[in-house]
């Protein structure tokens, strides 16, 4: 990339501008213009003033500046600007808080184009638009930035809210000529494909052509999408054909033997029978073990449907060969949980194998040990987190890794994995609802196993929607459960644009419980700033009971069992995911209750309708498919970017899988012929990372 791509240099971004941008590892054009929105506005529409409504939709309205005024505020020195604005229609008041420049802009007899909603003034007479977003058009202009158009949203950037970000944008975006900027994709592929040009593609996925249907946006499923789909498919499916061709040159799996003698063995340190989704998740992880290819396999099972189990028998048949096996979990606290309830199996039933723990946590003589066992062979079985692949450790004789809770791990973190000394077998372990074609085609090789049964003697969840006013209610609920010696969670949905306001909402929340609701009780609280100790402090106080109630955003560990939890309280439910919310919901044997709260606001009416699917069903598998539906993929994914999030496309993928396979079938053709270094070489650092290429420069 030349320098002169760099934002410093470009038109209409200033200093300012360019260095916030810079701080988040925003440098050139081609990283600005991948920052896509998370959703768009659709303010083509424009109304009269005389049909607004206090209370109504937001709405775009062409006005002419009657009058306008600034005040300043003696105390405090605040403005607030108001104006008096006309569409011949009728008049409206505007009036926007510390914008002083207004002043300038809005000027008697010039035209502005706003957008916002109309509500009543204070003493509920005449109707005011609070603080709407304006623009100022040209006389035959009827498409601005900012109104009469599909407008982009972005989340926060570098301390740019989204209005900023939009303007800067669609200035980069109008000087840029074809060919500016690289194209990772090769033109004949992008020919072949029939594909937009990457230029037109962004521009229409920024700034949407008036044409563009709302849904068809949301769902991904525009051409610009698809072209832009196909760009993030086909790079990390050529990342990873050439991982894959690395890691074949090279290594070869271990294979195993299952004598009889064996499963007896292993049958008699079953705690409990196995559900048949078990059983047949093992037979098929046992002809992997078997045969001479490593075993590359994702096992799919909803929260509680068992999935430790089977990953320590197969952990034990490699121990039983001579290899060594190691389990990775994403989190300390789940590290230690695996290697509590592995001890009292294997103890139970008389095993001798040797267990050895490595977190990032043990003290220097600890893990010295822990190394040195892990490096002679005495360690057999080796629980951990990823501190487990990091430098300093090696293993004798690693022959089989099993990755727990996956989605928290990048793709390519898994290839790296098994990149490792010789090339152990590989087993990943998720409850996220990946659809089987996704999954498939999204980790090439990667074998699919799914357990869709629960054990037996499950209460299942009940599931409950309630509205504000049954606020009360809900929290007697939860009372009740905490005075028969339960614990509750409840959960707050991230709403803000910034960590720092989400942190201040829990914790004032928190707060409001303690003092207000709950003033006997014990609060914890779990937020997304807390460092990885902290948090493991606060859920191992509630794993042990010295928190009733935890207070967490939605950090709350997925995979964590406390099975004395038996209340799950979710405030304003509407803003999640459904698929998020299921992951959530308790997991213990006895009954469990699961309230989702939802708030007043303008779509709560429609936010209930979407909820009651939780309340009728808990297969996650529905749930996803209703969750990608009706929401897209961040829902069912989340929006961390990592590992299977890190794709914008998901929903366009999902619902048009032959892009996907021409995606792939390009992708191996190039990687094929010797060109994946080529391509490779045009991505940014951004791509670079999460390809989890060497950084160049
Ligand atoms: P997950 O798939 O979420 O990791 P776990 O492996 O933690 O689920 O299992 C959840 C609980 O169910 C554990 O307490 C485990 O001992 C128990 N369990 C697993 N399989 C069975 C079974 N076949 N019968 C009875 N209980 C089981
Ligand atoms: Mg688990």
């Amino acid at each position: 990339m030349s320098d002169d791509a760099s934002l410093r240099y470009t038109k209409g971004i200033g200093p300012r501008r360019a260095e916030a941008l810079v701080s988040v590892g925003i440098e050139h054009v081609a990283d600005l213009v991948a920052v896509y929105p998370f959703r768009w506005e659709d303010r083509r529409a424009f109304a009269k003033v005389a049909d607004l409504r206090p209370g109504g939709a937001d709405s775009t309205l062409d006005l002419r500046v009657v009058s306008s005024r600034l005040i300043r505020t003696r105390r405090r020195g605040l403005t607030i600007f108001n104006a008096l604005l006309t569409d011949g229609s009728g008049t409206i008041k505007a009036v926007w808080f510390n914008q002083p420049y207004l002043e300038r802009v809005m000027t008697a007899g010039s035209r502005v184009v706003v957008f916002g909603r109309a509500s009543l003034d204070r003493y509920g007479k005449e109707l005011v638009l609070d603080n709407p977003d304006y623009e100022r058009l040209e006389a035959d202009d009827d498409t601005g930035i900012h109104t009469g158009r599909i407008v982009p949203v972005y989340r926060k950037l570098g301390g740019l809210p989204s209005r900023a970000l939009r303007t800067v944008l669609h200035g980069v975006l109008e000087g840029l000529k074809e060919g500016d900027l690289d194209d990772p994709v090769p033109a004949e592929v992008r020919h072949r494909q029939n594909l937009t040009s990457r230029l037109a593609a962004l521009r229409a996925m920024h700034f949407p052509p008036d044409a563009t249907s709302m849904d068809d946006l949301t769902l991904r499923r525009t051409p610009a999408q698809r072209a832009l789909a196909f760009e993030e498919i086909f790079l990390v499916q050529l990342a990873l054909a050439e991982r894959r061709r690395d890691v074949e040159k090279t290594k070869r799996g271990a294979n195993y033997e299952i004598p009889d003698a064996l499963r007896v063995k292993l049958a008699k340190l079953l705690p409990f029978k196995l559900t048949g989704a078990q059983k047949r998740v093992l037979k098929e992880i046992g002809e992997d073990l078997r045969s001479p290819h490593p075993m590359n396999r994702l096992v799919q099972g909803d929260v509680g449907s068992g999935k430790t189990i089977v990953a320590l028998l197969a952990l034990l048949v490699a121990v039983e060969n001579g290899y060594q096996g190691a389990l990775m979990a994403p989190t300390e606290i789940l590290a230690d949980q695996h290697a509590r309830s592995i001890l009292s199996i294997l103890r139970a039933s008389g095993s001798d194998v040797k267990v050895t723990v490595l977190t990032g946590s043990l003290k220097a003589a600890a893990r010295r040990r822990a190394l040195e066992d892990i490096a002679t062979g005495h360690a057999q079985l080796v629980i951990g987190t990823h501190a487990l692949f990091e430098g300093g450790v090696s293993f004798k004789r690693l022959g089989l890794v099993v990755v727990d809770e996956q989605h928290r791990f990048g793709v390519m973190q898994r290839m790296a994995l098994s990149g490792k000394g010789t090339r152990p077998d590989v087993l990943v372990m998720t409850a996220t609802p990946i659809p089987r074609s996704l999954a498939l085609t999204l980790y090439g090789d990667l074998d699919l196993s799914v357990i869709d049964e629960l054990p037996p003697g499950r209460t299942p969840i009940t599931t409950v929607v309630r509205r504000e006013q049954d606020r009360g209610k809900a929290y007697e609920g939860l009372r009740q459960e905490i005075a028969k010696g339960r614990q509750a969670y409840v959960v707050v949905p991230l709403v803000e644009e910034t960590a720092a306001l989400d942190l201040k909402a829990a914790t004032v929340f928190a707060a409001h419980l303690k003092k207000n609701v709950f003033p006997a009780l014990t609060i914890g609280l779990l937020h997304g700033r807390l460092k990885g100790e902290e948090k493991d402090r606060v859920m191992q106080d509630f794993a042990r009971g010295a928190i009733q109630i935890l207070v967490a955003t939605t950090v709350v560990e997925v995979g964590v069992d406390v099975p004395n939890a038996s209340v799950m309280l979710v405030e304003h439910a509407e803003r999640f995911g459904l698929s998020q919310l299921h992951q959530l919901v308790g997991r213990g044997a006895a009954k469990s209750y699961c309230v989702l709260l939802v708030g007043d606001g303008a779509d709560g009416e429609s936010a209930r309708e979407r909820l009651k699917t939780m309340e009728t069903t808990s297969d996650g598998f529905k749930i996803a498919e209703k969750d990608l539906e009706l929401r897209g993929p961040g829902a069912v994914f989340g929006t961390q970017q990592h590992g299977l999030s890190d794709l914008q496309f998901l929903a366009a993928i999902l619902r048009d899988p032959q892009l996907l396979d021409d995606a792939r079938d390009e992708a191996k053709r190039v990687a094929a012929d010797g060109g994946a270094e080529a391509v490779f070489s045009l991505l940014g650092a951004g791509w670079r990372k999460r390809l989890e290429l060497p950084a160049v420069g």
